[in-house]
């Protein structure tokens, strides 16, 4: 039964949920019924059980020792999703400050996040990437950030144009630096210490759907105003070890798994980088050898490791592309309907013969169509 459910697994592209490593959903399995030692599921639990907060506890270890999160800054499971976080941030970060918000708009979830914001309070987009259909990333030069802003946010990894930030932006001294890191985390060394906020859903590139790690600069808790609603308030959450209320258990049990197989298997996040650097490159290499066949919708300078974008030259080019890439096991190719085209999302657990194979299939696509 196993061995047969692992050969019927497909490369999956999916931009998320998306694919996680083998070893992982192997050891969940093996566990499932009865976590060693404790007489019951993972999800049969309390979340008070010393078992269970060992277990958040090595999440939030595992996260400080990948990302070198020092104690200045709370580490916080939460449940809501990135779509939360773009009303929680601009709940407890905006709400009553006298500074404005300042957004870079890099792509579909910039521009929803900019759409949560504005509800709290005032909110300025400083640069906007919509002329050229989102295909690039600033420079500092191309904005000028307000000094007395009550913080700056922008999105590293745009999932549906497929740009990244290859370095974050430079926010003035006093102005935090928020991140939505949601399809990007863990996929590259960054320094920590220059964010305010950094944060990310876990279902992209971290683990399943129904957990969102938020690190964030303990003084920033200070801001947030007795009044929100209880979840929304981001000090509950940090002073009650993400147990305010019950979090969401398997999906945090889970995540743990995937920092472990981070620092395990493949060796850190630098060691990450370079497989992520070397498995985008494969396919890249394609779109700039056959720049009228596959055509890259990021520019150079900013293509993201983690979701790449092209379109073929007409629409029955791509159905057949995508009928045919089906049939070689590899799916969920289809672009977001926003940008149409091939999107391939190539996240850390995506192994290196994944990528070879789909790019193996785009060679002889190009060598019988183009
Ligand atoms: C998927 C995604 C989101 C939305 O995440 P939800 O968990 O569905 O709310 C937000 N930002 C980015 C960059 C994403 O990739």
């Amino acid at each position: 039964m196993t061995a047969q459910a692992v050969q019927e697994r497909i490369y999956n592209f999916s931009p998320g949920p998306a694919t996680m490593p083998l070893s992982v959903l192997q050891q969940v399995q093996d566990e499932l019924l009865c976590l060693p030692g404790s007489g019951c599921s993972i999800m049969e639990m309390s979340h008070r059980d010393k078992t269970f907060l060992d277990i958040l506890h090595a999440a939030e270890n595992g996260i400080r020792s990948l990302l070198n999160v020092s104690d200045d800054y709370a580490v916080l499971f939460l449940q809501g999703g990135a779509r939360l976080q773009f009303s929680m941030i601009a709940a407890n970060l905006l709400r009553g400050q006298s500074g404005k918000a300042q957004y870079l708009v890099t792509g579909s979830w910039g521009k929803s996040a900019v759409a949560e914001a504005v509800k709290e309070g005032p909110t300025e987009v400083i640069w906007d990437g919509k002329a050229d259909n989102y295909n690039n990333i600033p420079s500092d030069a191309d904005y000028s950030v307000d000094p007395s802003a009550a913080y700056l946010y922008y999105c590293s990894n745009e999932t549906i144009q497929g740009v990244q930030f290859q370095t974050e932006p430079t926010a003035p001294q006093g102005v935090p630096l928020i991140c939505d890191s949601s399809s990007d985390f863990l996929c590259r060394p960054v320094d920590i210490e220059k964010y305010g906020i950094l944060y990310a859903c876990a279902q992209k590139n971290a683990g399943p759907a129904g957990v969102t790690v938020t690190v964030i600069r303990k003084d920033l808790l200070e801001r947030s105003q007795a009044e929100l609603p209880g979840y929304l308030n981001y000090k509950n959450h940090a002073d009650n070890d993400s147990e305010w209320n019950t979090p969401p258990t398997f999906a945090i049990y889970v995540l743990g798994k995937v920092l472990n197989w981070l620092r395990d298997d493949i060796g850190g996040l630098q060691a990450m980088q370079d497989v992520n650097r070397e498995k985008a490159a494969l396919l890249y290499d394609l779109i700039d050898q056959y720049p009228e066949f596959y055509i890259g919708h990021a520019a150079p300078g900013c293509r993201s490791l983690m979701n790449v974008t092209y379109k073929l030259p007409s629409d029955e080019l791509q159905s057949a592309f995508l009928t045919q890439a089906a049939k070689h096991n590899l799916g969920s190719l289809k672009g977001h309907r926003s940008v149409g085209g091939i999107r391939a999302s190539i996240y850390n657990a995506m192994p290196r013969e994944g990528v070879a194979a789909l790019a193996d299939f785009m060679k002889d696509f190009v060598a019988q169509n183009g």
